[in-house]
């Protein structure tokens, strides 16, 4: 209570005392009551007179003691306060990993150091606003499962100045009972720019084994089986009678065929990856490719019963009918070369929001969890003890940069022992014609 530069408390006491006095000792001496009231008048008890005023010295004098007593602890209370405060405030400003403290409505109460060189001053309160840019809170923001008393720990990706944060949100009790959320965010981009290049890496490093394995395993059996039933053709042509002449052509013929198709498929995943594939779009009926593509797949393969499902009055949709079809057959064939005889393999197509959702289903040996995102990878097989199929692994990473051109998605639901369902959407409005850089 230090307002004027004295303490205002013992002012105030000392004040009172000394009044107290006076009035004691005026009392005394100029008898103001029988003066006010016109009653005879007393005389000056000095003993009396020194008593009050030795017990008012004494009483004072006490107050006063206890009360400085009281201010000095309430000081030094205060400046350990003070010296905690300012030492807590140091190590959170010394520290290299952002701090900061926002309320239930996201306004910023706190920021450390570290926040203020990384994202700036707060000139915007909110939170949303301060780290990303944003105008509403962020679809990702946990703040409820904080405030409820959880931790929540993630990578966090700051659209305001494009750096990867481990960023961990704590919840905060304040002495008015209300939870705070407590933010610290550790930047962590060059971390993970260096995990990236490694899997980047790792995944080049896969393909290159990948294409060198497949090249010498995989191409080197047509091939064989060409050169041999060429030189038979050549060595023994007089021997040979036409049927088995023709046999061997069109054994020929398969092998040249499934290295064609191969060459074909490298060539448009290297294509895809360098973005050189243009897609001629333009509006098609969903129902008239789906309705060719099983038709021809029913002459193809007659080993399966494939149908199709459709939901009525499908729209016609913005799409490369080549590419798409490529797309279908693709699948197909798969859910063919993947499932037994005479099993069914359904393709169907819905509208579902603003997307087309096309899907094809097999009822096959299907695909294990850990599984499901790696087919789509370029030249992918899954192991398995008996050898299905003589595939390279390119369909499905292809299916996958057609969709992304097309601007929709694809992925497999699958059980192992039952079956696979791949999906993919097409949305209902894609641009004309343009050239999009392919991938995964
Ligand atoms: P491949 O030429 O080997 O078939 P894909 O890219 O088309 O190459 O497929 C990658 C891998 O995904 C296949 O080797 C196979 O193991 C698995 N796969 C693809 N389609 C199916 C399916 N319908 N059922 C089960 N496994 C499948």
């Amino acid at each position: 209570m230090k307002k004027f530069g004295f303490d205002v408390r013992i002012a105030v006491c000392v004040a009172g005392f000394v009044l107290a006095g006076i009035l004691i000792v005026a009392d005394e001496i100029f008898d103001i009551p029988s003066r006010v009231f016109n009653t005879p008048p007393t005389p000056v008890n000095w003993m009396e007179l020194a008593t009050e005023t030795f017990f008012i010295l004494v009483v004072g004098s006490l107050t006063i003691f206890l009360l400085q007593q009281l201010n000095l602890r309430r000081k030094r209370a205060q400046e350990m306060l003070y010296l905690e405060r300012d030492k807590l405030a140091t190590i959170l400003n010394c520290m290299e990993d952002g701090i900061y403290i926002i309320n239930t409505k996201h306004d910023i109460e706190y920021i450390n150091q570290a926040m203020l060189s990384q994202f700036g001053p707060v000139k915007e309160r909110k939170c949303y606003q301060y780290l990303h840019n944003l105008e509403e809170p962020c679809p990702w923001c946990k703040i409820q499962s904080v405030l409820e008393g959880s931790s929540v720990r993630r990578d966090l990706y700051s659209l305001k100045n494009q750096r990867t944060y481990d960023y961990i949100g704590t919840p905060l009790k304040n002495s008015d009972g209300s939870i705070s959320k407590l933010g610290m965010l550790r930047d962590i981009t060059e971390r993970k720019q260096l995990e990236w290049d490694i899997a980047k890496l790792e995944e080049l490093d896969r393909v290159k084994r990948s294409l060198l394995s497949t090249v010498s395993h995989e191409l080197r059996s047509p091939l064989a089986t060409i050169r041999g039933y060429a030189s038979m053709l050549t060595d023994y042509r007089r021997k040979l009678n036409e049927s088995k002449k023709r046999e061997f052509v069109l054994a020929i013929k398969k092998d040249a065929d499934e290295l064609t198709d191969f060459v074909n498929d490298l060539l448009d995943l290297s294509r895809l990856e360098a973005g050189l594939i243009m897609l001629e779009v333009k509006p098609y009926s969903i129902v008239r490719v789906l309705k060719r593509v099983v038709a021809a797949a029913q002459i193809r393969l007659p080993s399966h019963q494939i149908l199709l499902k459709l939901t009525k009055r499908l729209p016609r949709i913005n799409i490369d009918v080549i590419r798409i079809q490529q797309v279908l057959h693709n699948l197909i064939d798969n859910a063919a070369t993947y499932s037994a005889e005479g099993t069914e393999i359904v393709v169907s197509a819905r509208k579902v929001d603003n997307e087309m959702l096309v899907g094809v289903s097999d009822q096959g040996i299907g695909i294990p969890a850990e599984d499901l995102e790696k087919v789509f990878y370029p030249m992918y097989r899954i192991e398995s003890k008996e050898k299905v199929s003589r595939g390279m692994g390119l369909g499905l990473s292809l299916c996958r940069g057609l969709v992304a051109l097309h601007e929709g998605r694809i992925w497999v639901e699958s059980e192992v022992g039952v079956g696979s369902t791949f999906w993919f959407t097409l949305p209902l409005e894609t641009a004309r014609s343009k050239s999009v850089k392919g991938g995964r």
